[in-house]
């Protein structure tokens, strides 16, 4: 859309840009803080979904140390927990055995924790905020960061325009989006975030780190049967194995949850080599696999997701101050890979550049001079102190079986500093070897259509649904006649280089059915997208071996409407 468009100007004194834990625990910490010192803060906070935690999805786990701190009567204050987390059990995964690994559960560390649906973990947090006189707009997408040209200081976000056509003309509903400015923006858009991308563009802000790597992760809640009932009296299972071996690096999760449900998911680190592997199959795959058979038949899937996850540790941790801004959560990479929990980290992330900010005010003073304090407090806080051992972790979990075991002994053993400080880390989206094919390949067929490495898994309308069910079931939804926001930067490597080497990856590796090869007479091969699909996990952006799909954001409150996850 053109840009001679007369905007509306909203300010604020601090804008927090997405509504995910990070991001509203910063908003109360700093709305509480005001409070207790008399000084007046307009704050205000847009998230791209369609209501408060709508886009939000993760394990989830909820260690409460942050929330302890947050809102020490979160009990009294009827915040939607499950019951507390009283045995983790381990176990690897054979095809079909499962094999218990024991004094694993130590290291993931549940124990006192409690299993949320992060959606109604973090709507219940809104509520907290807006409570306390937070401004909350849901339904607003960022699209472009706001800069000073004179001083180079970031000023705000503007809002995503909505109401244009396909062909990007104004239709009759046409609404200009607004810049909205601030004194201090946070940036909590979680993995992977499109002004985090722009952020990173102008002021380099990854320069001299190890790049960012990233896992998927499938997620759903499902409705068990009566009398169903967890392997070896646990409340928490986590696997490790099959299905992914030694095609890529990740594990399972299957956690109980109040009502006879369960939350299980598969978490796959985008590091793998075969274009040919299909993550959605090898979910598939995992419910399949007898320990989680035995506790799921008969059930029903009630709501399903995806999403990526920042897995790259301390090391691969971006700049997260500058002139007006701060980073904060999953798009600081703060997530604890370890222990697969992020919550609480994203939390207190959050709170401490909450604190910052209010030190800004009373300085007056909104440099990166003064800002740079939230990365030292972030340094001297328990986040520094949890994320320290797992600083290598998904760097081992990439390798092959043996070197695996090693490096994994090894850092076990030095608080996470194992043989090599730090581990290599390489994007995931150069990882890509061309010409493999994966057992979850069915693009390669003999001449009587049989699949020649395996088979597809089995899919069924209620427990083991395929992308499109998926899809329907994460209640996600779009203006149809809108820009496309997947922005495919050279269309010609698509059906040239990458149609060649890869065979078109983002049709596998997309858990939303949103790429799709389809076929003329003539035995042309064409590239359709479906975006009205996306689930927003930006893998895509991610995995694409030629770094040639950008996500941008959609007209805001499209996308997933989740509730349960
Ligand atoms: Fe995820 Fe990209 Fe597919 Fe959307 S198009 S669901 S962001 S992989």
């Amino acid at each position: 859309m053109q840009d001679d468009i007369t905007r509306e100007v909203l300010e604020f004194d601090v804008l927090f840009v997405g509504g995910g834990p990070a991001n509203l625990s910063g908003m109360i910490r700093l709305l509480t803080l005001a409070r207790e010192q008399n000084m007046e803060l307009e704050v205000g906070l847009i998230d791209k979904g369609g209501a408060a935690g709508a886009h939000l999805l993760s394990g989830a786990i909820l260690d409460p140390i942050a929330l302890k701190e947050l809102i020490p009567d979160y009990l009294e204050r009827a915040c939607p927990l499950e019951a507390p987390v009283a045995k983790d059990a381990v176990f690897y995964l054979g095809k079909t055995r499962a094999f218990p690994v024991p004094f694993a559960g130590q290291v993931m560390n549940s124990e006192g924790c409690r299993i949320v649906s992060i959606s109604k973990f973090s709507t219940w947090l809104s509520g907290q905020a807006e409570a306390l006189g937070g401004n909350i707009f849901p339904g607003f997408s960022g699209v472009k960061v706001l800069f000073d040209e004179a001083t180079g200081a970031v000023t705000g976000v503007r809002t995503g325009d909505k109401g244009v056509n396909k062909n990007g003309d104004k239709k009759s509903n046409f609404e200009p989006g607004i810049d909205i400015l601030a004194r201090v923006t946070v940036f909590g858009e979680g993995s992977k975030g499109s002004l985090f991308r722009q952020l990173d563009q102008r002021l380099n802000l990854s320069a001299g780190k190890s790049p960012q790597i990233y896992k998927t992760a499938f997620k759903e809640v499902i409705k068990l049967e009566e009398g169903a009932k967890f392997p070896k009296g646990a409340d928490v299972i986590h696997t490790m194995g099959y299905p992914l071996g030694s095609e890529a690096s990740g594990g399972g999760f299957v956690y109980q949850m109040s009502e006879n449900r369960v939350s299980l998911g598969l978490v796959i680190g985008l590091d793998y080599e075969d274009p040919g592997f299909e993550p959605h199959d090898a979910f598939l795959r995992f419910k399949h696999h007898p320990l989680i058979h035995d506790l799921i038949k008969g059930g029903k899937v009630k709501q399903q997701g995806a999403k990526t996850l920042p897995a790259g540790g301390l090391y691969s941790m971006p700049k997260i101050f500058f002139d007006g801004g701060l980073v904060v959560g999953d798009s600081a990479g703060v997530l604890n890979t370890l222990r697969l929990k992020g919550i609480h980290t994203a939390m207190k992330s959050g709170m401490l550049a909450a604190e910052t900010i209010l030190m800004a005010f009373e300085q007056d003073d909104f440099s990166e001079n003064t800002l740079q304090a939230y990365s030292r407090s972030l340094d001297q806080s328990w986040i520094k102190t949890e994320l320290l051992p797992a600083r290598n972790f998904s760097q081992a979990m990439a390798k092959s079986f043996l070197p695996k075991l090693v490096h994994l002994a090894a850092q076990q053993v030095s608080k996470g500093r194992g043989l090599v400080d730090p581990m290599a880390t390489h994007s995931d989206h150069a990882r890509m070897k061309p010409g493999k094919k994966s057992v979850n390949n069915t693009e390669m067929k003999d001449k009587d259509s049989t699949p020649l490495n395996g088979t597809r898994p089995e899919t069924d309308d209620d427990l083991f649904v395929d992308k499109l069910t998926g899809v329907f079931l994460s209640g996600t939804q779009h203006e149809e006649d809108q820009p496309c926001h997947l922005i495919i930067v050279q269309p010609d490597i698509c059906h040239g280089e990458c149609a060649e080497k890869f065979d078109y990856p983002c049709v596998r590796f997309c858990p939303g059915n949103v790429y799709e090869v389809r076929q003329t007479d003539s035995g042309e091969r064409t590239l359709h997208l479906n975006p009205s699909n996306c689930l927003h996990c930006k893998t895509c952006e991610i995995k694409d071996p030629f770094n040639n799909i950008l996500w941008t954001c959609p007209e805001g409150g499209g996308g997933p409407a989740y509730t349960l996850v």
